[in-house]
């Protein structure tokens, strides 16, 4: 028995140490932190043409009649006018309503270009919530560190950013060897497709025979994290791929009649099954390759207790989705959800429902497909007598890949910053202009190089919407270094 003890206990010791060897040997993967030369950064024109342009209220709206596209001619005349050497020097067109489309001719016509995105568009002031602004939602102002309105953060920071880079490196004298394209759409707030200023350029694009190398549009942004001593540093999130959508309209049909004699299940009743029968059979929930990664690179930044089980996440796979499934936000990044958003029954409460009809939106993981989730409806509903109709939807984005020029470009860019920046590859959960690009590249990025904590982010459509003046000067070094590192 003895004999057994010890053996178990010098097992369990060799274990140990072996786990404390490869939590040692756990470190992050980034090579030497790269230096960069200094970025010259107009940081006072960049606050004024920010705070001007979002003086100029380019609303959108799904009906092309109620767009004020005076607005969009007026911001196309600030950008002229704001930035002389970017119309003097690249060619521009309007594509569609009002969509522009800069080209930035390199010297080497052999190389492909690449492609900076943004959306001139902002959405609306809920109404009932314009007393809540702290500051005009129009007006642009600087105070108290932040310029203040709508578009502060989604994007006119990322557009003026993109045309304050360009810019500098115009006056610079920088001509670039492969081509730059600049792509600022006009309606990516009203996630239509099809009438989608994106994806007329794309077809422009395409049409001229253009590839991109890649592409660098909005998605994540530099959020810090700091979780007590186990873990210090700024997620550099880095949208590699994009959810689907889906909205499905489910119907069940019935004879209806008068409430006082009323069958066992009404239309409604039996709707009651479908959408527990819904509810109760998710989709299959899985730690993708890319959540590993993050995971990983996560992992590998955290301080050593905590490592002894960062390191071995392949065998804590099961406990983590675990974990995760349970937290909606974190459920989402595993699998495709549903949502039953609305219901209707009979247009009286007197009155049995003839038909009974939901809506049940889906959010769907790259690799599934808007003819899986109509299966799955199918598959997983005890009510077979149900109709099911496609509303609205839009596959997911492909998934593109960490170790491209342009990845490892950022990569390089952000780390050399400031080595507390950790790129963190993810999955977007909203939409971009980005994946309507996807019949021209394959390396498509979805990252806005500004600083700005969980706080902020949440005012992005909505009230106080606002952006660190003291993160602007990094965002436009980045552009510039990015512009460089693809294309000198
Ligand atoms: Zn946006």
């Amino acid at each position: 028995m003895k004999m057994v003890w010890k053996a178990a206990l010098g097992a369990a010791a060799a274990a140990v140490g072996a786990t404390v060897v490869k939590a040692a040997m756990y470190k992050p993967e980034v090579k030497e932190a790269k230096s960069f030369p200094a970025e010259a950064v107009d940081l006072d024109r960049f606050k004024r043409n920010l705070s001007d342009a979002i003086k100029i209220q380019t609303i959108s709206d799904r009906d092309s009649d109620k767009v004020d596209w005076s607005k969009f001619e007026q911001f196309h005349s600030f950008l002229r006018e704001r930035y002389p050497l970017i119309h003097q020097k690249l060619s521009l067109e309007i594509v569609g309503k009002a969509s522009l489309m800069y080209f930035w001719q390199g010297t080497d016509s052999s190389l492909d270009p690449i492609a900076m995105l943004a959306h001139q568009d902002v959405v609306p002031i809920s109404p009932g919530t314009e007393s809540a602004w702290e500051h005009d939602p129009f007006g642009g102002e600087e105070a108290d560190g932040f310029i203040w309105g709508r578009g502060a953060l989604d994007i006119k920071n990322h557009l003026i950013g993109v045309m304050e880079a360009i810019e500098t490196l115009l006056e610079e004298g920088f001509t670039p060897q492969r081509s730059i394209y600049i792509l600022f759409g006009h309606n990516e707030e009203i996630m239509d497709r099809e009438t989608s200023g994106a994806t007329l350029m794309c077809q422009v694009l395409k049409e001229r025979g253009v590839h991109l190398e890649a592409i660098l549009d909005e998605g994540g942004a530099i959020l810090p994290v700091h979780v007590g001593k186990l873990l210090d540093v700024n997620l550099a999130g880095v949208g590699i791929a994009e959810k689907g959508y889906a909205d499905f309209e489910i119907s069940i049909d019935a004879v209806g009649g008068h409430s006082s004699q009323p069958p066992k299940h009404t239309a409604l009743g039996k709707m009651a099954n479908v959408i527990r029968d819904l509810e109760n059979n998710q989709f299959k929930a899985e730690l993708t390759p890319m959540m590993q990664e993050l995971f990983d690179r996560i992992g590998r930044r955290v301080c050593f207790p905590a490592k002894l089980i960062t390191c071995n996440l392949p065998l804590l796979k099961p406990l983590v989705l675990e974990i995760m499934k349970q937290i909606p936000p974190a459920a989402c990044m595993t699998r495709t959800t549903t949502g039953v958003t609305m219901a209707s029954g009979s247009p009286a409460p007197n009155v049995l429902p003839q038909r009974a009809t939901i809506n049940v939106n889906f959010r769907i993981m790259p690799g599934e497909t808007i003819a899986d989730v109509e299966q799955h409806i199918r598959k997983v509903s005890s009510v077979k007598d149900i109709e099911v109709k496609l509303v609205k939807g839009k596959e997911p984005s492909a998934i593109s890949p960490t170790d491209s020029k342009a990845f490892q470009a950022i990569e390089e860019i952000c780390y050399g910053m400031n080595q507390k920046n950790l790129v963190a590859p993810y999955l977007v959960m909203g939409g971009t202009d980005a994946c309507n690009y996807e019949a021209v590249c394959e390396n498509i990025y979805r990252y806005s190089p500004y600083m700005v904590n969980t706080e902020l982010l949440l005012t992005t459509h909505g009230t106080n919407e606002r952006i660190p003046v003291d993160c602007l000067a990094d965002g436009i070094a980045f552009f510039k270094r990015y512009i460089r590192a693809m294309c000198e």
